[in-house]
C-alpha cells in the first residue's frame, strides 16, 4: 500500500496549518487575489519536492502546468540555492509545460500521466498555476458556464486519480477576487467528490491566501478533512516561502 507523504512549503507555521506540508495522493487548493504568494509557493514547492525526506522533502521530480507565462528559472535557482542544492539539476528535474487552452491543459495532464507511469515513482509533485485561468477565456459567455464546471469537474476527477495512482501531491492555484466569503465559488468543492470514481481517502484541501500588514500573507485552512480550520503567517523571500 502507498504510504501518504508531505512536501514542506519552506514555512514552518503554514506546515504545521497543512499538518506537516502539502500532501501526496491529494489536491491543495491554493485560491486567493493577485499576489498573494501562489506562484512563489508553488516555485517552492517545486525545489522542496526535490529536498530528502529529512528535509521536508519528497525526494522526487516536479511538474509544472504553467497557464499564465508566469513560471520563471531564476526562482528556481535562488530556491534552490537557499536549499544548498546545485541550481541546474533542481531545474532539470522541473517538469514544465506551457498551456495555452484549456483542452491542451488537459492534453498535459494526460502525457504528464504518461511520464509518470515511464518513470513510476520519480514523480512526487504536480502543480497546475492556474487551474481555472484558461477555462476562463474558453467558457466567457453567459450559457456556458456549466459546460465549464463539468469540464473542470472532468480535469479535477483525472487529477485525482493521478495523485492516488502515482503518489504525487497536486498543487493547483485559483485566483479569485474576493473573500470567499462573498459567494464565490470555488474549482473543487469537497463536500461533492469531483465527479466519478474517488477513492475512500481522496481528499482535497482548499488553502485561501491573503494579504497581511506590508509584507506579511495569512493562509487559511478550508474545509480540509483531516485539518482544523485555522491560520498561519508566510512571507516570500528570494529563498522562497518562510514563515
Ligand atoms: P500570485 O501568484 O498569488 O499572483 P505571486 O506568487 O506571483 O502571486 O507572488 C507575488 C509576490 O511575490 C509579490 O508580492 C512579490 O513582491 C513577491 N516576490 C516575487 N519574487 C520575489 C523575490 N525574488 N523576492 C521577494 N519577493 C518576491
Ligand atoms: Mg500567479
Amino acid at each position: 500500500r502507498k504510504k501518504v507523504m508531505v512536501i514542506s512549503t519552506g514555512a514552518k507555521q503554514l506546515d504545521e496549518l497543512l499538518g506537516g506540508g502539502i500532501q501526496t495522493m491529494s489536491i491543495t487548493e491554493a485560491f486567493g487575489e493577485f499576489r498573494t504568494g501562489k506562484t512563489q509557493i508553488a516555485h517552492t514547492l517545486c525545489v522542496i519536492a526535490q529536498l530528502p525526506t529529512a528535509m521536508g522533502g519528497g525526494n522526487g521530480k516536479a511538474a509544472y502546468i504553467d497557464t499564465e507565462g508566469t513560471f520563471r528559472h531564476e526562482r528556481i535557482k535562488a530556491i534552490a540555492d537557499r536549499f544548498g542544492i546545485d541550481s541546474e539539476a533542481a531545474l532539470e528535474n522541473i517538469l514544465v509545460a506551457r498551456a495555452y487552452n484549456s483542452e491542451h491543459q488537459m492534453d498535459l495532464i494526460t502525457e504528464i500521466a504518461a511520464r509518470f507511469a515511464e518513470e513510476k515513482g520519480i514523480f512526487r509533485l504536480l502543480v497546475i498555476d492556474s487551474i481555472i485561468a484558461l477555462f476562463r477565456t474558453d467558457f466567457s459567455g453567459r450559457g456556458e458556464l456549466s459546460e465549464r464546471q463539468q469540464k473542470l469537474n472532468q480535469m479535477l476527477s483525472r487529477l485525482m486519480k493521478i495523485a492516488e495512482e502515482f503518489n504525487v501531491a497536486i498543487y493547483l492555484t485559483n485566483q479569485v477576487q474576493s473573500d470567499p466569503g462573498a459567494g464565490m465559488t470555488f474549482v473543487a468543492d469537497p463536500k461533492k467528490p469531483v465527479g466519478g470514481h474517488i477513492m475512500a481517502h481522496a481528499s482535497t484541501t482548499r488553502l485561501y491566501l491573503r494579504k497581511g500588514r506590508g509584507e506579511e500573507r495569512i493562509a487559511k485552512v478550508y474545509d480540509s478533512p483531516d485539518v482544523p480550520e485555522a491560520e498561519a503567517p508566510y512571507a516570500i523571500t528570494v529563498g522562497g516561502i518562510v514563515d
